[in-house]
C-alpha cells in the first residue's frame, strides 16, 4: 500500500464519500429544484472509472467508502460497482457503505447485502405519507418503507437521516424516535444546510436548530452525551430511558473540522477536500488521460495537501454567509 494521505493539518485521510450519479427520483425541496438540469451522460465518471477511482483511493489508505448521489440506486448497472468494491473488504476495506432515499430498496437490498454492505443510512423526513409527498415533491412513503423493511430482513443495520425543518417536522419528533425505537434503527438528524440556490424556498425559514430540537427531547427524556465520535460532524446522545443512540449533524452551530477525516468525490469526478468550500481538484482528467494510475495518485496527493482547515458556514449573522453554490445532490451528502 503507499504511503497514508495526511493532510496539512495533520489529519489522516481514511473515509471517501463517492456520488455516482447526480440523478434522483425524488425533488427534496432542500436539496434540489423542481426542475433540475442533469448533466449529460458522457460527464460522469463510468462505472470502470469510478472503479479505478475508488480502488486507488482504497490503495492510499482509505478504510471506509460511502456511496451517495443524487441516488446512488437509480444509477444503471450500480451493483456492477458494489460487487466490484467487495474485493476490497476484509483486506484494505473496512466498510462498503450508502446514503440512500429508500426508494429502490425493495429490490436492491439483497444484492447489497450480497456485496458485503452491512449498514446503510436511509433519509426519511416525516411518517405521514402526505407530508413525505409534499418534501420529496414526489416520493411514495410507503415504498420506502417497503424498501426499509426488505433491508432489514436482509440484515442490513439502518440508520435514519432526518433533516430538522421548522414547521415540518417539528412534531414528529417524539413519533420518529418511538417508531425508530420500535424498529431498532439509529436516528440522526441533519441541521439544514445552505448548499445551492432553491429559488423560492427560503433556508433561514427552514432552520430549525439542532440545540433546539436537543432541548426539548431533553424536556422528556434523560440525554447522556457519548464521547465515541466518527471523525465527521455528527454527535452521539443516549436515551436513558429508551437505550437509544441519537446523532446530530450540526455543521453550522458547532466546528467539526478539527477532526475531519474525509474527502468527497462528486460523479463528474471532481475531489471536494471540504463540503464548504469551493476549492477542488479535477480528477477525471488524470482518469482518462492515461491507463496508468500515477497521474491519479500525483492529483489526489497534491489535493489533500491544500485540504482547507474548515469551512465558513454561518447563519448566525441572520444572511446565509459562506452559502455555497452547488447542491448536496452534486457533492453527495
Ligand atoms: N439520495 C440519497 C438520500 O437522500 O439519502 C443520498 C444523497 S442526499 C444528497 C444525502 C443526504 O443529504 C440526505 O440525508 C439528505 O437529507 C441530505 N441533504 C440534502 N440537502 C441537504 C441540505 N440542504 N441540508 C442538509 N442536508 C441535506
Ligand atoms: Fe434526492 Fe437525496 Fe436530494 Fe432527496 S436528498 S432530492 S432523495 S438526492
Amino acid at each position: 500500500m503507499n504511503a497514508p494521505l495526511i493532510d496539512p493539518f495533520a489529519r489522516k485521510i481514511d473515509y471517501l464519500r463517492v456520488s455516482v450519479t447526480d440523478r434522483c427520483d425524488f425533488r427534496c425541496t432542500y436539496c434540489m429544484a423542481e426542475h433540475m438540469t442533469f448533466l449529460p451522460k458522457k460527464e460522469l465518471l463510468t462505472l470502470e472509472e469510478l472503479d479505478r477511482l475508488c480502488s486507488t483511493f482504497v490503495r492510499m489508505g482509505v478504510r471506509k467508502l460511502r456511496i451517495t448521489g443524487g441516488e446512488p440506486l437509480v444509477r444503471k448497472g450500480i451493483m456492477t460497482f458494489f460487487e466490484g468494491m467487495s474485493r476490497h473488504l476484509g483486506g484494505p476495506l473496512d466498510e462498503l457503505t450508502l446514503t440512500t432515499n429508500g426508494s429502490q430498496l425493495e429490490r436492491f437490498a439483497q444484492p447489497l447485502r450480497d456485496a458485503g454492505v452491512r449498514r446503510i443510512n436511509v433519509s426519511l423526513d416525516t411518517l405521514d405519507p402526505e407530508k413525505f409527498r409534499a418534501i420529496t415533491r414526489w416520493g411514495s412513503l410507503d415504498k420506502v418503507r417497503r424498501g426499509i423493511a426488505a433491508a432489514q430482513d436482509a440484515g442490513l443495520r439502518i440508520k435514519i437521516n432526518t433533516v430538522a425543518l421548522k414547521g415540518f417536522n417539528e412534531g414528529e419528533l417524539f413519533d420518529l424516535l418511538a417508531w425508530c425505537a420500535v424498529e431498532d434503527m439509529d436516528l440522526t438528524f441533519i441541521e439544514v444546510m445552505p448548499m445551492g440556490d432553491m429559488g423560492e424556498v427560503q433556508r433561514l425559514d427552514q432552520y430549525w436548530p439542532l440545540k433546539d430540537l436537543r432541548a426539548r427531547l431533553a424536556e422528556r427524556f434523560t440525554l447522556t452525551e457519548l464521547a465515541h465520535r466518527t471523525g465527521g460532524p455528527a454527535r452521539y446522545v443516549r436515551i436513558e430511558e429508551t437505550g437509544q443512540q441519537i446523532g446530530f449533524i450540526t455543521p453550522l452551530t458547532h466546528n467539526f473540522c478539527e477532526s475531519c477525516n474525509r474527502v468527497r468525490v462528486t460523479c463528474t469526478g471532481e475531489l471536494y477536500m471540504c463540503l464548504g468550500q469551493e476549492d477542488m481538484a479535477d480528477l477525471r482528467a488524470p482518469l482518462r488521460a492515461s491507463e496508468a494510475d500515477a497521474p491519479l495518485e500525483d492529483a489526489i496527493r497534491r489535493a489533500i495537501a491544500r485540504k482547507p482547515k474548515g469551512h465558513d458556514f454561518d447563519y448566525s449573522r441572520q444572511a446565509v454567509e459562506g452559502q455555497v453554490t452547488r447542491h448536496m445532490s452534486h457533492t453527495g451528502g
